[in-house]
């Protein structure tokens, strides 16, 4: 049952309240929907994107230059994956270990905890089942002792979350899902031990309290912090989970930068040794490389990952197709129409590239504004000062604005420039010409965005780190259940709860970590 409460909320208890319906909410919901348990799934959007709702996502910026919060993650029904890419790949293995050179890494877990989960998910978005992001028949020409090859695969059906293509949930009998219940506030037993009740309100005023047996928050990144710390009480002064000042800390993003030229005087070669996209049984891959484990060990670098692309120059003007298509994609409002078109436009991307990719980079680069790149998508290590705050502003409904002050460190940029080093040696080893370092990596400046290095030139979207997992509650807000430390009946599903973000673009290890708390779940309801 879906329910709009713009003008009234029914006084509901349930056994599991899920806060967010975006990607991670519903799936802890589909994984509870044979439970037997009562479930309230609770949507601050209605099931399409309203201007004014999705001003409640607004927020302040004061650290790097970072895309407008309004902009970067959407508020109804289906959450943020309604204008996202579809990239998806697993985290690697060593992204889980604790990594003497990286501050602050580690996971609770190895990856091997999640695999399971991974395939679930992969099977989730309709996704082929790899292991650790590698097609079998693809043959790297790198030396594998100094860069790894690893695919993404695309999700296709972009609005996979979105009301239409959610009719099981909808339907199901233990699922109650209301829409424009935003939640405001999250209170606690006196002694803080257990969330009671939540405070949810919306734009028309009404106004409802709804008391569980246990509370997922999965109101997407950002969120998380922004709905811990506005919940302060006198047993949690500065917020629920905070007793240790680690809510909102470590923010990551995966930066975004042009870290090389390539330069080839056999291009043709470089691509077909090196192709950017890969078509198997009907999947598309998109591959990318990184520094072998190997390498970050003994360079004590990142996992940052790159891909090589044929670009226009630093400096020049973008082109008009690319023009056109950063309009769509991010100057339309989100409405099902405006996706509609972008969805065209993206497939007729696709189909172009899948068709005339090497034509069209050869044509590019007879054009003496092109080149061939190493564009990053970085992983940026764990920093504490990079982190979500509340401003001193509200929105409509009286909640704090979150303020975002992201920051990058020392290693983000060593990490660039060793994986740069040792590309060159690659490409010099197989004859392919050399690779010339980007100038900012010479530089004082810890990073350089470059608006014609991605269509995404800051970042990927990807809202990780504020809620991190840690065995010790000192280092961190939820435990290796994304269990809140210290209450017993709260729980994150988001990529908020990453220590460390790899290479990978989020979505798929949400899937898989919301899936296992589905099974946590389940497997302890009779102790809630
Ligand atoms: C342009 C773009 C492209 C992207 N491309 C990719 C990609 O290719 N691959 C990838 O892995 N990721 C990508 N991402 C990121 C991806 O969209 C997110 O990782 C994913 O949507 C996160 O899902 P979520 O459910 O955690 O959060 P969200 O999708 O943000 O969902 C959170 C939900 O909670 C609701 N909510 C928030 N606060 C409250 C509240 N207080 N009360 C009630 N409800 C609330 C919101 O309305 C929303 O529906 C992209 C993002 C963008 C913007």
């Amino acid at each position: 049952m879906i329910e709009d409460i713009q003008n009234d909320m029914p006084d509901i208890q349930a056994d599991i309240c899920i806060i967010g319906a975006g990607a991670a909410g519903i799936t802890v919901a589909r994984a509870l929907q044979k439970s037997g348990m009562d479930i309230v799934l609770l949507e601050s959007g209605g099931t399409d994107y309203e201007s004014d709702t999705q001003d409640l996502a607004k927020g302040e910026i004061s650290g790097l230059e970072y895309y407008d919060l309004r902009e970067s993650r959407l508020r109804f029904f289906g959450g943020t994956t309604a204008i996202w890419g579809g990239r998806s790949a697993a985290l690697d293995a060593i992204d889980f270990e604790k990594r003497d050179w990286v501050a602050h890494s580690g996971w609770p877990f190895a990856k091997d905890v999640l695999r399971p989960y991974y395939r679930r998910a992969q099977e989730l978005l309709g996704l082929t089942q790899i292991e650790d992001n590698q097609l079998p028949d693809y043959q790297s020409p790198f030396d594998e002792a100094q860069i790894s090859a690893a695919f993404w695969q695309f999700d296709e059906i972009f609005d996979r979350f979105t009301q239409k293509r959610c009719g099981d949930l909808i339907g199901a009998q233990n699922i109650r899902i209301f829409t424009h219940a935003h939640v405001m506030r999250l209170n606690t037993s006196e002694n803080g031990s257990r969330v009671e009740t939540i405070d949810i309100g919306n734009l028309k005023a009404v106004r409802a309290t709804l008391r569980a047996q246990v509370f997922v928050m999965a109101t997407g990144g950002i969120e998380a912090s922004r709905l811990l710390l506005a919940s302060k009480n006198p047993a949690h002064p500065h917020g629920i989970g905070n007793n240790t000042d680690q809510v909102g800390r470590y923010f990551m993003e995966h930066p975004h930068a042009r870290a090389a030229q390539i330069m080839s005087g056999d291009p043709k070669r470089l691509f077909k040794l090196c192709p950017r996209f890969l078509r198997r049984k009907g999947q598309r891959y998109g591959l990318l490389f990184r520094p072998s484990d190997q390498l970050q060990r003994q360079a004590k670098i990142l996992n940052t990952g790159f891909t090589l692309a044929v670009r226009r120059h630093a400096g020049e003007k973008q082109a008009l197709y690319t023009n056109l298509y950063n309009t769509m994609r991010h100057e339309l409002s989100p409405t099902a129409a405006g996706r509609s078109l972008w969805k065209m436009t993206r497939r007729m991307t696709v189909y172009m590239q899948d068709r005339f990719g090497a034509q069209m980079n050869a044509t590019k680069l007879r054009q003496k504004n092109y080149g061939i790149y190493a564009i990053m998508r970085a992983e940026q290590a764990p920093n504490p000062n990079s982190r979500i705050t509340l401003s001193d502003k509200q929105d409509e409904l009286g909640m704090p604005l979150p303020r975002l002050d992201w920051r990058l460190s020392e290693i983000d940029k060593h990490s660039v420039s060793q994986s740069m080093k040792a590309l060159d040696h690659e490409i010099r080893r197989l004859n392919l010409g050399h690779v010339d370092p980007a100038q900012w990596l010479s530089g004082d400046e810890l990073w350089e965005f470059d608006p014609l290095a991605s269509n995404h030139a800051i970042g990927g979207y990807h809202h990780m780190g504020g809620a991190r997992m840690s065995a010790d509650a000192k280092t961190g807000v939820v435990d290796g259940n994304c269990r809140v430390h210290g209450v017993e009946n709260l729980y994150v599903a988001s990529s908020a709860v990453f220590p460390t973000s790899g290479w990978a673009n989020p979505t798929l290890t949400i899937l898989a970590l919301a899936l296992r708390l589905g099974d946590h779940l389940q497997s302890s309801s009779r102790k809630f």
